[in-house]
């Protein structure tokens, strides 16, 4: 059993409130406006001023690290844990985005462009990749995250057909049944109604189903290949062939290009527009739920609807530019999540062409050797064919693959992703990217085969995992319909 978890579950870990002593100081700052004989009701406005004490807890340095070092302790993260999420895509964050992150720290968004030139030539450089690496015209990299590139696309798109007078006539968007849930969800808020098209027994969507449902009313078609399955849609070109004969706009979820970057581009299968997950692909932190940043990239027709302001070049350097009459206007305050395009313009640059088109290579590999691994410890995959990035598997018959995922957290590893596709049932979604080791890879497929060997020993064994993290199996149903929200101390 994993040593640290077993003491997470023993250890009394208190609050960093419940640690405060009053009085008790970590630094001091030094007070710059008292220093210089200013008054601080004369800086900000007597108004303004706080009329109470801010109830911050006072602890020493010690205590404070000890506080988060103790919650990072508690988490499951790819610094510490084997973390093979499939479809999100959790990379490990190269620690040299960090640094060229931290470069840009004293850069504040008012500060005049022509003062922040360097940073302006990065986002243009950045966006010249993007677009050469997916085949596209024209990137913004104001959206911040793929659910809201996803919105931009589609709006693109929307304004699109809005100019040419089609927009009353192209209702339909249309979307496989396998699709991320925010597929239909974005078509659906840029006010289309949605056709959905059921997969094939190989794994792709139905094409005969697909080539039924177009017609002029259908305004774009959202698919992403590798598609949510993992499986390369072979027959693509033959439906950006259809879709381009009736004036239909491709879209490209581009949350998870982890099999294609360097290899093949959408822009080249008739993609019309795209979006990436940088936060996926490119090596940018998730952020635990918070900021991430989804780039969309458009072929030369939908350039003009691109949000403003837009990077461009000017007579000596770069500039934001505003003035575009067809754009659908901002969608993010400032330009995007700057330090996220920083970190993941430093992994384009250090691993190059010939490194990203390796990387694709190796989480291909990878992908395919725990799919191989999975079927001989006695796993099924949902597809029997060579898969991109990312594979289904299923638990034998009666076991439940939410079971398996609370197991493998008394390992140190973070569960697959479950139940997602929802097209294949107890699926579990595997996707252990580039950089894992062969070693770490044949310890997740020795793990799976304990777990279902000990299952199988002892009844109700695998029901009650996992015995040694901090809680164990909560109430799903309660903790969704009667959250608690607020911190209570339990008695142990
Ligand atoms: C993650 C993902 C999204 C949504 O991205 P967010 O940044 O979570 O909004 C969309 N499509 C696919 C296929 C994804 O994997």
């Amino acid at each position: 059993m994993n040593a640290v978890l077993e003491k997470q579950a023993t250890i009394d870990f208190p609050l960093i409130f419940e640690r405060s002593k009053s009085g008790r100081r970590g630094v001091i700052p030094p007070q710059a406006a008292k220093a210089q004989g200013v008054k601080l009701e004369d800086l900000l406005g007597a108004d303004n001023l706080r009329r109470s004490h801010l109830p911050l807890p006072e602890v020493s340095e010690l205590d404070l690290v000890r506080h988060y070092t103790g919650l990072a302790q508690r988490q499951m993260s790819v610094d510490a844990n084997f973390y093979p999420l499939g479809s999100c895509t959790m990379k490990y964050n190269p620690k040299v985005n960090e640094v060229a992150a931290a470069w840009f720290t004293s850069l504040h968004p008012y500060q005049d462009p022509s003062t922040a030139q360097g940073a302006l030539e990065l986002l243009f450089h950045l966006a010249a990749d993007l677009g050469q690496i997916t085949g596209m015209d024209a990137v913004t990299l104001q959206p911040a995250a793929g659910a809201h590139g996803e919105f931009t696309g589609i709006l693109m798109i929307r304004k699109y057909f809005e100019s040419r007078g089609e927009l009353e006539q192209r209702r339909i968007v249309i979307v496989p049944d396998a699709a991320h849930g925010t597929n239909p969800a974005t078509a659906a808020m840029a006010g289309f109604d949605v056709v959905e098209i059921p997969g094939n027994e190989h794994g792709e969507v139905d094409f005969v189903a697909l080539e039924a449902a177009l017609n002029p009313s259908v305004a774009a078609i959202m698919l992403t290949n590798p598609n949510t399955l993992g499986i390369f849609e072979t027959r693509i070109l033959e439906i950006s062939a259809k879709a381009k004969a009736l004036g239909i706009q491709l879209y490209y979820d581009g949350a998870n290009t982890n099999a294609i970057v360097g290899r093949a581009r959408p822009g080249d299968m008739g993609f019309d527009v795209i979006h990436l997950n940088l936060h996926k692909t490119f090596t940018v932190p998730h952020g635990g739920g918070g900021p991430g940043t989804g780039p969309v990239g458009v072929k030369a027709h939908l350039e003009p609807f691109l949000p403003t302001p837009i990077v461009a070049r000017a007579e000596n350097g770069f500039q934001l530019e505003f003035n575009r009459p067809n754009s659908i206007g901002r969608v993010r305050s400032f330009y995007g999540n700057f330090g996220n395009l920083v970190r993941a313009y430093t992994y384009i640059r250090s691993l190059g062409a010939e490194g990203l088109h390796d990387a694709s290579s190796m989480a291909v590999l990878n992908a395919n050797y725990l799919r191989v691994k999975f079927q001989q410890i006695g796993f099924e995959t949902a597809y029997n064919r060579v898969n991109m990035h990312e594979f289904v598997a299923v638990p034998p018959k009666g076991m439940k693959t939410l079971d398996f995922a609370k197991a493998l957290l008394d390992y140190g590893i973070h569960p697959m992703t479950v139940y997602f596709p929802l097209v294949v049932s107890e699926s579990m979604m595997v996707e252990p990217t580039e950089t894992e080791s062969l070693e770490t890879m044949d310890r997740f497929a020795n793990v799976m085969q304990e777990i279902l060997e000990k299952a199988k020993a002892n009844a109700g064994w695998l029901e009650n995992a996992p015995y040694n993290t901090v809680v164990r199996r909560l109430d799903e149903v309660m903790a969704a319909k009667k959250p608690m929200l607020t911190y209570q101390k339990l008695s142990k």
